[in-house]
Parts: C-alpha cells; structure tokens; sequence
C-alpha cells in the first residue's frame, strides 16, 4: 500500500470502487472516465508501478491478469465483436496513474489510430 496512491486506496477499500471482480492478487473495477460502454481497469493489489517494475517470477501473475480481462469480456458480452486490452507504461506512454493497470475497452468499435 502507497498511501498517496489512488489504486492503493481503492484496493484498500478507502476510496470507492465499482468493482466487477476481486480475489486474493487482483482487482477490477469500473473507470470513472470511461471510453466505451464496457470500460474496466484491472490492477494488482501489490502497488507495482508500472510494466517497467514487473520482474522475472512476474510472468504468470500477468497471465492471469490477461485471462482475467478475456473473461470479463466475456461476461460484459463484448468478447464476440472484440475489445482492447491497454497497458500504459510512463508519461510518454500515457500513464496518468502510476499503479500497473489493464484497460479492457468495449462496447463500440475503436478507432485504429495508436495515438
Ligand atoms: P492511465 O492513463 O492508463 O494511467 O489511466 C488511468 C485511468 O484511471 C483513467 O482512465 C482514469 O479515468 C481512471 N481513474 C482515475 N481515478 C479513478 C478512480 N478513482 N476510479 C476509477 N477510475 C479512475
Ligand atoms: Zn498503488
């Protein structure tokens, strides 16, 4: 827990969440700002910073972060017509909340651009 962190403080309990999934590493909650009709954010519970703060032992932890995502799209009904899975890492990469988090975007087609 990174007391100024606010992903630390909704895994905490702290600051509310709209959480669609927990169990004992991750959590999943709803975005306050979302971009399409299925917007979810998928975070560990250990404040890691970012993809640039993953180690080696980390691999499966992100495995089930993934397959996690793909079985929520699954239960929001986006998975048929497809989704996003996005992992911002650092300013350039625009990552605003510095505690690793998975979009799972739905719901509308997305544009192709990459930014
Ligand atoms: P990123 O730019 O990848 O760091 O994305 C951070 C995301 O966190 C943005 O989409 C925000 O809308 C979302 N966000 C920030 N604060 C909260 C919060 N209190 N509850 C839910 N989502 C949040
Ligand atoms: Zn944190």
């Amino acid at each position: 827990m990174t007391a100024d962190c606010v992903f630390c403080r909704i895994v905490s309990g702290e600051i509310p969440g709209d959480f669609v999934f927990q169990d004992h590493e991750m959590v999943a909650f709803r975005d306050i700002h979302p971009v399409a009709s299925t917007h979810i954010l998928l975070v560990p519970r250990e404040h890691i910073g970012s993809v640039q703060d993953l180690k080696s032992g980390d691999e499966e932890f992100i495995g089930r972060l993934i397959l996690r995502a793909k079985a929520l799209a699954e239960q929001e009904g986006v998975a048929e017509r497809g989704y996003r899975l996005v992992l911002n890492c650092g300013v350039y990469g625009g990552q605003i909340v510095p505690h690793l988090h998975l979009h799972l975007i739905g719901g509308r087609k997305l544009g192709d651009s990459l930014g």
